[in-house]
């Protein structure tokens, strides 16, 4: 029987109802097992609680802790499953995609809508999945279990804020469903470049600033000095409003010459930014040093900048790595 460690960090799939009626974490490991005693001819289990918050509070030293302590537990485990609140999920999904690459032992996440207790919960559904996924042989990589999807990590988004289908793989494939009970593979594992690795630093002073309609230049100018990369989410396919002599250019073009990263990504939804299309765009695309998010994910972006960032310094090696594809971060 394979073994899996349960790394339990809250969520609503922890809560109980506090004295005002809001819900907040306050169900633990242990306990949070015992909601699912058919797990028992599934794998061998055992828990850890690593934090019991809401994912609101969840960020980079939540991911780092994360990650640091699947290192620990690396040897030992055949599986990882990770309870976390569903709002930020993606994230940590995608930053735990940069943390541990290449694992032949699935890292696998999953949440609800309703916390466990609740008599119509999807929790004890998600967790059992959860726990078959990470326990079948075959399973690989960082991947969300939710709602009878197995989706990767790098390529998950929350598309719903009640509904049980809360979560979608974009642009990409389902690593895996279940389907009446039976898992079904989609996406066999793909060849691994080596041994796992573990990586231990994070940059958190990434910005994303989302171009509005006739917006100024003036929050690039006052965000310039307190962050290290910023993400400008344009419209469409992308593009910089204000012509080749606007206040914008000049503004994305101080933050290059000071050393800093600028990736152009898109607010739409599926299909990703490509600079080279509109004149807008090319005016933004012939800066030196300019990034473009192309077909990542808003989640993988941040998450993907914030690890290149913590392990190189200099502009020109961050931004080597932010353009080498990760698990599938990357795909066109
Ligand atoms: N606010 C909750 C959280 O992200 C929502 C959830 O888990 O569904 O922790």
């Amino acid at each position: 029987m394979k073994k899996i460690l349960l790394l339990a960090t809250g969520g609503t799939i922890a809560s109980r109802p506090t004295p005002r009626g809001a819900l907040a974490p306050a169900i633990d490991a242990a306990e949070l097992l015992r909601f699912v005693p058919e797990l028992r001819e599934v794998c061998a289990v055992e828990a850890r609680q690593l934090f019991n918050l809401d994912s609101t509070d969840v960020g980079p030293a939540q991911w780092l802790a994360a990650a640091r302590a699947i290192r620990e537990a690396y040897g030992a485990f055949d599986g990882f499953v990770i309870t976390h609140g569903t709002d930020t999920m993606a994230y940590t999904a995608a930053a735990l995609s940069y943390l541990v690459q290449d694992t032949a032992k699935p890292i696998v996440l999953t949440g609800s809508q309703r916390s466990v207790y609740v008599r119509d919960t999807d929790a004890r559904t998600n967790l059992l999945c959860a726990f078959r996924y990470a326990a079948a042989d075959g399973a690989w990589g960082v991947q969300i279990v939710f709602d009878g999807k197995v989706i990767l990590g790098t390529r998950a988004r929350k598309v719903r804020s009640k509904s049980y289908n809360a979560f979608q793989s974009i642009d990409w494939p389902e690593s895996a469903v279940f389907r009446d009970g039976t898992l079904i593979p989609f996406l066999p594992a793909p060849a691994r470049a080596g041994p796992v690795r573990f990586y231990d630093r994070l940059e958190a002073r990434v910005f994303v600033l989302r171009l509005l309609p006739g917006m100024t230049a003036r929050a690039l100018e006052l965000l310039r000095p307190h962050y290290r990369a910023l993400v400008l989410e344009g419209f469409g396919v992308g593009g910089l409003p204000g012509g080749a002599g606007g206040a914008l250019l000049a503004a994305v073009d101080a933050w290059l010459r000071d050393g800093r990263l600028v990736v152009f990504s898109t607010q739409v939804q599926h299909e990703g930014s490509d600079l080279s299309v509109y004149e807008v765009g090319r005016i933004a695309r012939e800066l030196p040093g300019v990034l473009e998010a192309r077909d990542m994910t808003p989640e993988a972006v941040v998450t993907k900048l914030m690890w290149a960032l913590g392990q190189c310094g200099d502009a020109v090696g961050a931004a080597r790595l932010f353009q080498t594809p990760v698990q599938f971060d990357l795909l066109v």
